[in-house]
């Protein structure tokens, strides 16, 4: 999909203000500082419209960006940062889940990893989250231009039996600089739409 139109909606709480246009989303989750917002805007060929290493610890919401009149993309605070409180944490997680359970136009959330590390404990928790809740996952596993090429197998691997990925549920080669991996992205959140 070539996005020429792209806005943010809504920065949403609870679900009394999530959008009632009723496209399909996309949520996109990942721990803090993996690189979520660049891949969001390298796909919707956006500098800036998500704001790349927003700082954690802020008014964490559900950001909904409508393209093209067609999807949402929803981007989820990131995880794992470790000065975030006991109290925030768990308001995190109670939003995530909320929405997570309820949400009738969420098609898949796609997880955002670090291809060069094997996924964190949170990274393993947030999927197994998922698939307790039997949400298709597409996994973006980007910075893949920080790697040379003859190695992305092999690290792929690590991601794959570290998350043991269930079956229906793949795995994307991404890097925001290069654009590697944008139109496979495109063509797995079209096949789900
Ligand atoms: P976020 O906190 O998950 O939204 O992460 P950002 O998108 O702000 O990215 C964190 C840092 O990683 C920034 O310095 C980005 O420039 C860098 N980064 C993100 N994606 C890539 C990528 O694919 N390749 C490389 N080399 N750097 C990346």
């Amino acid at each position: 999909m070539k996005v020429t139109q792209a806005e943010i909606v809504m920065s949403a709480v609870k679900p009394e203000q999530y959008p009632t246009d009723g496209f399909p989303e996309f949520a996109l989750a990942g721990r803090s500082n993996v690189g979520k917002s660049s891949f969001i805007n390298k796909m919707i060929n956006r500098k800036g419209l998500a704001r790349t290493s927003s700082k954690p610890g802020k008014t964490q919401t559900l950001n909904f960006y409508k393209l093209n009149e067609t999807i949402f993309f929803v981007d989820v605070p990131g995880y794992g940062y470790a000065k975030v409180s006991k109290t925030e944490r768990e308001a995190w997680g109670k939003m995530i889940e909320t929405y997570i359970t309820t949400r009738e136009p969420l098609r898949a959330m796609l997880l955002i990893i670090d291809l060069r590390h094997k996924p964190s404990a949170d990274d393993v928790m947030m999927y197994d989250f998922l698939k307790h809740y039997e949400i298709p996952t597409i996994v973006i596993a980007t910075k893949a231009d920080k790697i040379p090429k003859g190695k992305w197998q092999k690290h792929l691997k690590v991601v794959r039996d570290t998350l043991d990925l269930a079956k229906g549920d793949e795995i994307i080669l991404f890097s925001s600089e290069t654009g590697l991996g944008k139109d496979q992205a495109w063509n797995a959140i079209q096949a789900r739409i």
